[in-house]
C-alpha cells in the first residue's frame, strides 16, 4: 500500500482545547466509515491554551494524525494555507476544528469529487447559534463581494470545502500574504460545485473573529479580488463635478435675479469643504489599503514560521516563497539555439 493517503483533512486550531477530542473522534469515525485512506493535519496557530498538548496526545494514539505548530498566531487563513502546503492526499478537505462544519458532511464532498468535480464547496443553507448581526453582515458581505468581483465566488460558503490535488498544487504556488482562501480556490477554476449543509453552533469556546478581524478579513477579500473601490472614485468625482457646475449656474442665476447678497453665507462653504475633505480622506484610506498590501507583498516574508511538527515525514517541507519557485518551464537547449541574438531582436546590428 502506498504511504500516500487519498484524503488529507486540514483543520486550523487556535485555542480549541474543548473541541479537539470530539472533533478528532468525529473525523475519524466519519472517514473510517467510507473506506478511504486519510490523514488529519491539525495546524496549531499559536494556541495559548492546552490545545497543543492535546493534539500531541491525540496524534500519539493515531498515526494518521499530524500536527504542525506555528511559532505564533498567524491567523486562520495562513493556518489553512500551511495545512494545504503539507497535505499530500489526492484531495484536500478544509474544515474548522470547532465542529461548526460537521465532519458528517465530508462523505458528500468526497462523493462529488468522485463524480469528477475539482472543488466541492459546502454552502451554508442555515447558520445556527450565530448572532443576528453576524448572519446579516455575512449575508450582505458575500453578496457585495459577488457583485464587485470578476471571479465567481459562491455566496454563503466558508472555507469548508474539498479540493482536488491539482487545485491544491496551484494554491501552493500562490504565496500572497493577504489571503482569502475561498476566493483563491474559486480563482483557480476547473470544475466546481457545492453541497448544502447546516452550519452548527460552536460546541465549545468563542468565535475568534471579533468585529475588528471581520472587517480586516472583508478588506482582504475585496482588495484581493476587486479594483471596484478604486474605480468607483471616477464616478464620484464626475458626479461632484457635474453637481458643482449645476449649483454654480443656479446660484449665479439667483444672484442675478435677487441681488448680490443672496447666498453670501460662509456656513454652506464650510459644510461643503468638510464633506469633500471627508470624501477625499476616505478615498485616501482606500488607496492606502492597496498600497500597504503592495508594500507587504514586496517584502516577501515567509507566510508562517513552523516551530515544530509531529507525525510528518521530512520530505514534506513546504514551499515557502513564490520567488524560489520555477514558475515557468526552463527553455530547453533547442529553443535557446533558435533564439536570435539580442541585436537582431532590437533590429540593430
Ligand atoms: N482559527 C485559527 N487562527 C485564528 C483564528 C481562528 O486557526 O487566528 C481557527 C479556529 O480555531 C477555528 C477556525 O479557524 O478552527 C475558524 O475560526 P472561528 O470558529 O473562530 O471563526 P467563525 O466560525 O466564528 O467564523
Ligand atoms: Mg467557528
Amino acid at each position: 500500500m502506498s504511504a500516500r493517503p487519498t484524503i488529507s483533512v486540514v483543520a486550523p486550531v487556535y485555542n480549541e482545547a474543548g473541541n479537539l477530542k470530539r472533533f478528532c473522534q468525529e473525523v475519524r469515525s466519519t472517514l473510517d466509515g467510507i473506506d478511504e485512506s486519510w490523514e488529519l493535519i491539525l495546524v496549531n496557530d499559536g494556541s495559548t491554551d492546552a490545545s497543543h498538548e492535546l493534539m500531541l496526545q491525540l496524534a500519539e494514539t493515531d498515526a494518521r494524525l499530524r500536527v504542525i505548530s506555528f511559532a505564533r498566531n498567524f491567523g486562520h487563513q495562513i493556518a489553512v494555507t500551511a495545512g494545504i502546503d503539507y497535505a499530500c492526499g489526492r484531495a484536500v478537505i478544509l474544515i474548522d476544528a470547532d465542529l461548526q462544519d460537521p465532519p458528517a458532511v465530508i462523505p458528500r464532498l468526497i462523493a462529488k469529487w468522485k463524480e469528477g468535480y475539482d472543488v466541492v464547496y459546502a454552502i451554508r443553507a442555515e447558520r445556527r447559534g450565530e448572532s443576528l448581526w453576524k448572519r446579516f453582515s455575512a449575508k450582505v458581505f458575500y453578496r457585495l463581494l459577488h457583485r464587485i468581483t470578476d471571479i465567481d465566488i459562491p455566496v454563503d460558503t466558508g472555507d469548508f470545502r474539498l479540493m482536488d490535488e491539482r487545485v491544491a498544487a496551484v494554491l501552493r504556488q500562490m504565496r500572497e500574504h493577504y489571503r482569502f482562501v475561498r476566493g483563491l480556490t474559486s480563482w483557480v477554476g476547473y470544475k466546481q460545485t457545492g453541497v448544502e449543509y447546516v452550519r452548527e453552533e460552536r460546541v465549545w469556546g468563542e468565535t475568534k473573529y471579533p468585529l475588528r478581524k471581520m472587517i480586516a478579513f472583508a478588506l482582504d477579500a475585496i482588495t484581493s479580488f476587486s479594483f471596484f473601490p478604486l474605480q468607483i472614485m471616477i464616478f464620484i468625482s464626475l458626479s461632484l463635478a457635474v453637481a458643482s457646475l449645476l449649483v454654480g449656474i443656479v446660484i449665479s442665476g439667483l444672484r442675478l435675479a435677487l441681488g448680490e447678497e443672496f447666498f453670501g453665507g460662509q456656513s454652506t462653504t464650510i459644510i461643503l469643504l468638510l464633506l469633500l475633505s471627508a470624501f477625499q480622506l476616505f478615498f485616501l484610506f482606500i488607496i492606502g489599503q492597496y498600497v500597504a498590501r503592495i508594500y507587504d507583498e514586496s517584502r516577501d516574508r515567509p507566510l508562517y514560521i513552523v516551530a515544530s511538527t509531529f507525525g510528518l515525514t521530512e520530505s514534506r517541507a513546504p514551499v515557502q516563497r513564490a520567488r524560489a519557485l520555477p514558475v515557468m518551464a526552463q527553455p530547453n537547449a533547442e529553443t535557446i539555439e533558435q533564439t536570435p541574438p539580442e541585436a537582431e531582436i532590437d533590429g540593430r546590428v
